[in-house]
């Protein structure tokens, strides 16, 4: 098959399915649909889209893209923003003054000497294994009343609505709000390069991000 659109020769599966078509599937590829489906959401026109997708790293933390599908379209009310990767899109968010608390709170955190609750590998009872640390966690005593008396999130310390136990693999380190616990993820060093980025992405502003440039 060869899409109309972007000329390439790809196998039937990249095309989606359709049944009014002679071929069975769409003339355009998987890929440029989507393409074509985003431009319409964002209110592009092709050239600007067509120079967005062939960045080939994230704006914001300058990680490589992979596949035309780690490219996220970054958009605020302000419109969109640049291309850059899922986490640091997550992150940065609609770019507000909360926004931007977080991102600073999860990096002081990070960066912070703080002191493990529990090692769940170390609990007695149940076989806790670190890959099974999450289903386990609930059940496990110090993380219970550690989880009941907490109020505020360990992290950016605002009220808690939701309640998500922080651990790096089997170290439990807090209670922390749902989008503390995204921001602090895995806690790699890459995560906190990612975090630093993002945090200068919103205090620089609008023309260190320049969708042309
Ligand atoms: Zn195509
Ligand atoms: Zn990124
Ligand atoms: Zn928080």
């Amino acid at each position: 098959m060869i899409c109309k659109k972007c000329g390439e020769e790809k196998p039937k599966d990249e095309f989606h399915k359709n049944h009014q078509m002679k071929s069975g599937v769409l003339n355009t590829c998987k890929v440029c649909g989507n393409f074509g489906r985003v431009a319409r959401q964002h209110s592009l026109d092709d050239d600007t889209l067509t120079f967005l997708y062939s960045q080939a790293a994230c704006r914001c933390c300058g990680t490589t893209f992979k596949t035309l599908y780690d490219r996220n379209i970054h958009h605020t009310e302000n419109g969109v923003q640049g291309i850059i990767c899922c986490r640091c899109n997550r992150s940065l968010g609609q770019e507000t003054e909360t926004d931007l608390l977080k991102i600073k709170a999860a990096v002081s955190y990070m960066q912070a000497d703080r002191a493990v609750i529990c090692r769940v590998s170390e609990l007695p009872a149940r076989k806790q294994t670190p890959s099974r640390v999450d289903i386990n966690l609930r059940h496990l005593k110090p993380i219970k009343d550690t989880k009941k008396k907490a109020t505020h999130c360990a992290c950016c310390e605002m009220e808690l609505t939701e309640k998500f136990v922080h651990h790096v693999v089997d170290e439990v380190y807090g209670i922390v709000c749902r989008r503390c616990n995204m921001l602090l993820s895995d806690e790699s060093p890459d995560q906190l390069d990612r975090l630093l980025a993002c945090r200068d992405w919103i205090i620089r502003g609008q023309e260190f991000r320049l969708i042309h440039g």
